[in-house]
C-alpha cells in the first residue's frame, strides 16, 4: 500500500475512532445514570412490576455488552492506526499478502485477507 492510500485510511480510521469514542461516552453516561437512579431508590417508582425489573436489568446488560463490544472495536482501530504508522497496514497478518482495498474500506481494522479470515473462522 502506498503512502497516499495509507493516509486515506488513516483519516478514515481516525474518523471512526472519534465516533466510537463519542458513542462509548454516551453509553457510559447511560450506564452511570441508571446506576445512580437505582442507588437513589428512584427505581422503585418505575419498577412496581417484576416484569419491569427484568426489562431494567436486561437493558443494563445490553448497555454493558455494547460498551464491551465498542471498546473492543476501539482497540482494533487503535491497532490499525499503529499498523499505519509501522507501514504494515493492509498486509495480512497470516500470509503477509495484500488485503484488498475494497475490504479495508468496508472493514478498516481488518488484519486478515478474505482467505485467511475464512480459514480462521472455520478453525
Ligand atoms: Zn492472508
Amino acid at each position: 500500500m502506498n503512502k497516499r492510500e495509507r493516509k486515506k485510511f488513516e483519516k478514515l480510521l481516525l474518523e471512526m475512532r472519534e465516533k466510537k469514542l463519542e458513542y462509548i461516552n454516551v453509553l457510559r453516561e447511560l450506564a452511570i445514570s441508571r446506576t445512580q437512579r437505582e442507588a437513589s431508590g428512584d427505581i422503585s417508582a418505575f419498577t412496581s412490576h417484576p416484569a419491569d425489573i427484568s426489562t431494567e436489568s436486561y437493558e443494563r446488560e445490553k448497555v454493558a455488552s455494547l460498551i464491551t463490544r465498542e471498546t473492543q472495536i476501539l482497540k482494533e482501530l487503535d491497532a490499525a492506526l499503529e499498523r499505519i504508522r509501522d507501514a504494515t497496514y493492509g498486509e495480512c497478518d497470516t500470509c503477509g499478502g495484500d488485503i484488498p482495498p475494497a475490504r479495508l474500506q468496508a472493514r478498516p481494522f481488518a488484519t486478515l485477507c478474505v482467505k485467511c479470515q475464512t480459514e480462521a473462522e472455520e478453525g
